[in-house]
């Protein structure tokens, strides 16, 4: 519980972040955590409020109230106000085998439901968990956390390596499980490594886990994409359990006219080209890279955040589109505690365009209608500007509103609107369909999780989809032994 008059003693202070003219020159990490004794007092404002929603993981409609993975926020909030980082470290990799990543990069709906918040401001639950991680990884208590349990001689096929492949191989390898980790790409991590830009997720942090799994005798085979390389025959013949977790990455489109123009690209494959580059050849070879190009991000969600602020460190300017209303500073009337609050949010990416270019670069309730082009390549982009109105079936469509048409230059153009679920034709070499409920497929040998099966959603999403597809594998495994 921390302390039992914390809440009423001490302020809510989150963590710093570098000041955007020192953090545009670099793709490095911007959280500056607060030093221990000050999160220590953090910790100390949780109330022991008796249900802790904080936890509760509950769905209200298609948004998650609570932490979606159920960690054991009070018992290590308490921990981590006594000083016992060792427990409270033991309490978070109960539920949680990646917390450095959560700790990272969570939008932390925990903090959300936190009691704390209906009349106040909710305890820093996601930084509280960022000094339990790092003090794990000082201290070398990770890799116990990982030792298996037993050898039960059982092989076991991941395909995919995000989170959620990542977090059913920690935990099969843990149960006895020989695990091998098949990923199509030249580094393990899914969008942990090429998505999520290095200035929110260090791809050293990402490493340091892979080494230790590793170490623990987890096998990756990268390069291979499963279906081409190597067939479901192949897999099938060797292991004796598969999970898919090859994520939802089907990008949707925008099928508008110009759509086929040079300079018109899907933001994964943009931000996947940056960090390659950075990893490859160092910030230098990026500084600039992009100076004097008008980029057009279509989407204004965390994604096309991520897209400003790769633009911006490489030099370029930034005009971002949403065709959704701007959201309220405050939660509505139909977005009462505990549910996720829909609030505005000013990220870091348009944090640096305010600092750079002199306002927020978002537009909101613009439609953009077609990409013009010379000698094949985007030069521009005609958008109007719509209101949201029911139709006669009482569905909300975009209007156009008469008079708004605008063309802005656009040298790139991003498409951030989302992802449209898994490849077909993975699911076509296993000959399944993505279950429903649960994770176990019409091929008994056949799991999926993460993104894969509940479509694009959070890193703490795919890490509870793999460690509870992992048991589900555990029970099959083990039935008839
Ligand atoms: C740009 C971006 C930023 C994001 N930022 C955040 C954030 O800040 N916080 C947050 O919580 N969530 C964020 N998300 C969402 C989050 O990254 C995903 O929900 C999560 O990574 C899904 O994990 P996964 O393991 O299911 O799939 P993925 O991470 O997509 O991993 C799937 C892996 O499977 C591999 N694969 C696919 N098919 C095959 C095959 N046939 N053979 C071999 N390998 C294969 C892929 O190469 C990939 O490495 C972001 C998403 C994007 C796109
Ligand atoms: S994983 Fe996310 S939701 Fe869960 S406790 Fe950590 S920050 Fe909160």
């Amino acid at each position: 519980m921390g302390k039992a008059t914390g809440f009423l003693e001490y302020k809510r202070k989150g963590a710093k972040y570098v000041e955007p003219q020192d953090r545009l020159n670099n793709f490095d990490e911007f959280v500056i955590p607060l030093d221990e004794k000050e999160q220590q007092i953090q910790a100390a404002r949780c109330m022991d409020c008796g249900i802790p929603f904080c936890l509760s993981g509950v769905m209200y409609g298609n948004s998650v109230s609570g932490c979606p993975n159920g960690n054991l926020i009070p018992e290590w909030n308490e921990l981590i106000y006594q000083g016992n980082y060792k427990e409270a470290w033991e309490r978070l990799c109960k539920t949680n085998p990646l917390p450095e990543m959560t700790s990272r990069v969570c939008p932390a709906p925990c903090e959300g439901a936190c009691t704390n918040g209906i009349d106040g401001e909710p305890v820093t639950i996601h930084y509280n968990e960022r000094l339990i991680s790092d003090k794990a990884f000082a201290n070398g208590w990770v890799r116990e956390d990982g030792e298996p349990i037993l050898e039960t001689g059982k092989k076991v096929a991941i395909v995919g390596s995000g989170p959620a492949g990542l977090s059913a191989a920690w935990r099969l390898n843990k149960l006895g499980h020989k695990v091998t980790v098949y990923e199509r790409n030249d580094t393990v991590g899914g969008l942990l490594m090429y998505g999520i830009p290095n200035m929110k997720l260090d791809k050293d942090v990402v490493a340091q886990r892979v080494n230790i799994m590793k170490d623990l005798g987890i096998k990756f085979i990268l390069n291979c994409n499963v279906g081409k390389d190597i067939s479901y025959d192949q897999l099938n013949a060797q292991y004796d359990a598969i999970l898919l977790t090859g994520g939802s990455t089907v990008p949707r489109d925008l099928n508008i006219p110009g759509r086929d123009l040079s300079g018109v690209k899907f933001a994964v494959d943009f931000l996947t080209d940056t960090t390659k580059t950075l990893l490859k050849d160092g910030p230098k070879s990026l500084k600039e890279t992009m100076k004097g190009m008008n980029v057009i991000v279509i989407g204004g969600g965390d994604t096309g955040n991520d897209c400003v602020g790769t633009s911006l460190r490489r030099g370029a300017h930034v005009e971002q589109f949403e065709i959704m209303p701007e959201a309220p500073e405050n939660r509505a009337y139909d977005n009462p505690w505990p549910t996720f609050p829909r609030t505005k949010k000013t990220d870091y990416g348009q944090q640096e365009a305010i600092y750079l270019q002199g306002k927020d670069p978002r537009t909101y309730e613009i439609n953009t209608l077609k990409f013009n082009g010379e000698d094949g390549k985007v030069v521009s982009v005609d958008t109007v500007k719509i209101k949201w109105k029911k139709n006669t079936e009482g569905r909300f469509i975009p209007v156009p509103i008469e008079g708004t048409e605008k063309t802005y230059k656009a040298d790139l153009v991003l498409l951030c609107m989302g992802f449209t679920g898994p490849e077909q034709n993975t699911l076509d070499e296993f000959n399944i369909t993505v279950p429903r409920e649960g994770y176990s497929t019409i091929n008994e040998k056949v799991f999926v999780a993460g993104d894969m099966r509940r479509g694009q959603s959070l890193v703490i999403w795919a890490i509870y989809e793999g460690r509870s597809a992992a048991e589900e594998i555990d029970a099959y495994l083990m039935k008839n032994i």
